[in-house]
Formats: C-alpha cells, sequence, structure tokens
C-alpha cells in the first residue's frame, strides 16, 4: 500500500511514554498531569450520567458549555463570539486543529508553520495536498523573525499556525508579536490557526495574548483550547475552537463528518465547573510554582535553561554534559537511569540545534524530586 504520509513516523510523545513504561522510569515526556483532576469535577460528570446525559449531545456542544466558554472569552479577551454559530466543543484540541486545517488548506496550498511545531500540523497539511512553509524561531528565547515571516508569504498562502503559550519550548507571544501579525496579515486572506491549548498556564505575570483579543486579527482567526490541559484530565479529550460564523460553517462540515458530536456527559460537567473562575485563574500560580520548584530543584546540575514563560514543560541544555544528540541522550536517559523527556529535535529544522531535552513538570512535589535526583547526578 502506498502510504499517504510517507514521512510520519509514530508520535513521539507514544514513543516516549512506552518507553517510560518499559523501563519503569519516572516520565516527565509526554505532557499530562501525575496528579488527580478535581474530585468536584469527577462528581459533576457522574452527576451528569445520572441525570441522563448519555446520549448524543448537539454535534456544535451543549449549549450551556458554549455560553460558558462564551462568557470566559468576554471576560478575559473582550471578544464576543456567537453561541450558536462561532463555537464548536472538539475531541480535544486535537480534532479542533485537523478539522481547522482539512475545512480550509487544499492541494497547492502553502501553511506557514512556526519550528520548532506541535507534531499534529503538518502531517494534517499534507493529508489535505497542502505544503508547510517552515520558519525557524531564533535564540535562545525562540523569537519569531516577523520579517521573515512576511517575506515567505506568497499567493498560495493559505494559512499561519502559530501557537502561544508554545510547546515545547516554553516561550511566549507578546503584544507587540501580535501586533506585527496583525499588520502582517492585514493585506491578506491568510487564515489565522491559533493553538492556545496553555493559555491559563502563564507565568511570572505576564498576560496570554489570545488572537481572540486583537479584532481585526480575530476576524481571520480560528482559536483552539483544550480543557485537557486546563483541569488536569488529558484522557478527556474534550476541547473547543471559536471563530467567526464564516469560517465556523466550514469547519463544522469537517467536525459532522469526522465525529459529529464529542463526549456528552464531560461536557456538562465542564459548564458548571468553568462558573468558578478560581478553577483556571488559579492555574497559572500553581503550575509557577511547580516550575520554580523544578528548577530550584535541578539548580546546581550541570543543565542550562531558559526558565518556561508558560505551558508546563521545561527545555533543559546538556551540552554541558555529553556531545551527543538529543534522541540518543533522551534514550539513554530512560534506559540507564529510569527517567523519560522528550528530545527536542523532533519538532525542529535545525538539526544542529539538538542539545535540549523538554521535562513535563505536570508532576507531584515527590515526582519532581526524584527526577532532579536524577538530574543532578549526571
Ligand atoms: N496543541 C498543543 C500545542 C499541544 O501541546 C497539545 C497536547 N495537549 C494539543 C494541541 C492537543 O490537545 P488535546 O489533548 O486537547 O487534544
Ligand atoms: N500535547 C502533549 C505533549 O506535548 C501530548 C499529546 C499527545 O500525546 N499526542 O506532550
Amino acid at each position: 500500500i502506498k502510504s499517504k504520509l510517507p514521512g510520519t513516523k509514530t508520535s513521539i510523545f507514544s514513543i516516549m511514554s512506552k518507553m517510560a513504561n518499559d523501563h519503569n522510569a519516572i516520565n516527565l515526556s509526554q505532557g499530562f498531569p501525575n496528579f488527580e483532576t478535581d474530585q468536584k469535577l469527577k462528581d459533576l460528570v457522574t452527576r451528569a450520567m445520572e441525570e441522563g446525559y448519555n446520549q448524543y449531545p448537539p454535534d456544535s456542544g451543549v449549549q450551556v458549555l458554549r455560553e460558558e466558554i462564551i462568557k470566559k472569552i468576554r471576560s478575559l479577551y473582550g471578544k464576543e463570539y456567537d453561541v450558536d454559530s462561532e463555537i464548536t466543543i472538539t475531541s480535544g484540541a486535537t480534532e479542533a486543529l485537523y478539522t481547522a486545517i482539512t475545512a480550509f488548506v487544499k492541494k497547492g496550498d502553502e501553511v506557514i508553520v512556526l519550528k520548532p511545531a506541535y507534531d499534529t500540523y503538518e502531517p494534517t497539511i499534507k493529508l489535505n495536498g497542502g505544503k508547510p512553509v517552515q520558519i525557524q524561531l531564533k535564540g535562545d528565547n525562540y523569537k519569531v523573525d516577523w520579517e521573515e515571516v512576511r517575506s515567505v508569504i506568497t499567493s498560495k498562502t493559505k494559512m499561519i499556525i502559530i501557537n502561544t503559550p508554545h510547546n515545547p519550548t516554553g516561550t511566549i507571544l507578546s503584544e507587540e508579536d501580535m501586533l506585527q501579525l496583525q499588520n502582517i496579515l492585514s493585506e491578506t486572506d491568510i487564515i489565522l490557526l491559533s493553538d492556545e491549548v496553555y493559555e491559563h498556564l502563564i507565568f511570572d505575570k505576564e498576560q496570554h495574548q489570545s488572537a481572540s483579543k486583537f479584532s481585526e486579527l480575530s476576524e481571520r482567526s480560528i482559536v483552539c483550547a483544550s480543557f485537557g490541559k486546563t483541569f488536569h484530565n488529558t484522557g478527556w479529550k474534550t476541547g473547543y475552537c471559536v471563530a467567526p460564523e464564516n469560517l465556523m460553517k466550514e469547519i463544522r462540515k469537517i467536525h459532522e463528518i469526522t465525529v459529529f458530536s464529542v463526549v456528552h456527559p464531560m461536557q456538562r460537567a465542564y459548564a458548571e465547573y468553568l462558573k468558578n473562575a478560581e478553577n483556571y485563574l488559579s492555574l497559572s500560580k500553581f503550575y509557577q510554582t511547580k516550575r520554580d520548584l523544578f528548577l530550584n530543584l535541578i539548580k546546581d546540575s550541570k543543565f542550562t535553561y531558559t526558565p518556561s514563560k508558560g505551558t508546563y514543560y521545561q527545555l533543559l541544555n546538556f551540552s554541558g554534559i555529553t556531545d551527543e544528540n538529543d534522541v540518543n541522550f533522551a534514550e539513554r536517559l530512560v534506559k540507564e537511569h529510569g527517567l523519560a523527556s522528550i528530545p527536542v529535535s523532533v519538532f525542529n529544522i535545525n538539526e544542529k540545534d539538538n542539545n535540549q531535552l523538554r521535562f513535563c513538570f505536570a508532576k507531584t512535589d515527590e515526582t519532581l524530586e526524584k527526577a532532579a535526583e536524577i538530574l543532578c547526578k549526571l
């Protein structure tokens, strides 16, 4: 059989988590918490099931959840989306990204992707006959060179994908970045796909700069979000996207033929849980404390780093420890030292830039302490 995606391999997240299990290693690779989601939220799911919310919900998601999300976006970013026509609840952000790309990218279209990039963007572009146009983020802080972005725009450019806070680097886009992007796109028909799954995990008093906040930009934007990341339940696979009606109409066509609708009782539970804004506003502080603990625990190690500004990932540079590449070192770290991480070159263009590993700090303090002990001995 001729593969439709010949260059695409098994996801590094699956590979590393399996390797961690096989070697009984501490798993700081795939991004998920090793602590429980709030009991209140679990109780809300049980209640929803007992109340009989066990059949198909509406394809766009349950009304009360759409309403609560729209209120949240209004209060945080000042943008008003229409509850009936401008929001869809999806099977995680993964489905939102897939449907958004599939709804618009066709054969010959170009899509600008900033590298390192999350691993689902490019295969989805290619599956639709599109061409990823890659731009490397620059320097230790992985900044976007907006002039370079401007220079690669052609009449074929259909979409640009951004991700803030950024997986795997933990960098964030500033207001100035967003204004530059808005300016660059203003004379084009390019769609902005904004992956904001870590919107509530942002540190050092920084503000998340959502594409929804910028009125001109929001008119061409699809913004994707994930409850799994926000509420410590990645296995519930529930997220959403918001976009102006003309874009959402097309996204829903793909959503209906891929999943139609998504898990019903979880939607009821999230709707209730979102009513208390503290449930998401408390997360930045919670994860900043985890980041600080982790960095403090490894401060005497041979690793160097720039503190993560958002997400629950921290990159560590290991040039002071070994010359081997990140894939080899990550493998050795699991097999010989019992600690799993993610090699960054897998998402990057610069193979030279392969001396960093990504560690997920969404873990109990005890796990972070054990992991740091290993890292400090290297
Ligand atoms: N985008 C990014 C940048 C991610 O890190 C992830 C993983 N959570 C996703 C999208 C997918 O999110 P979900 O688990 O909600 O499908
Ligand atoms: N987003 C998660 C990460 O970056 C993994 C999601 C997945 O396993 N596909 O680790």
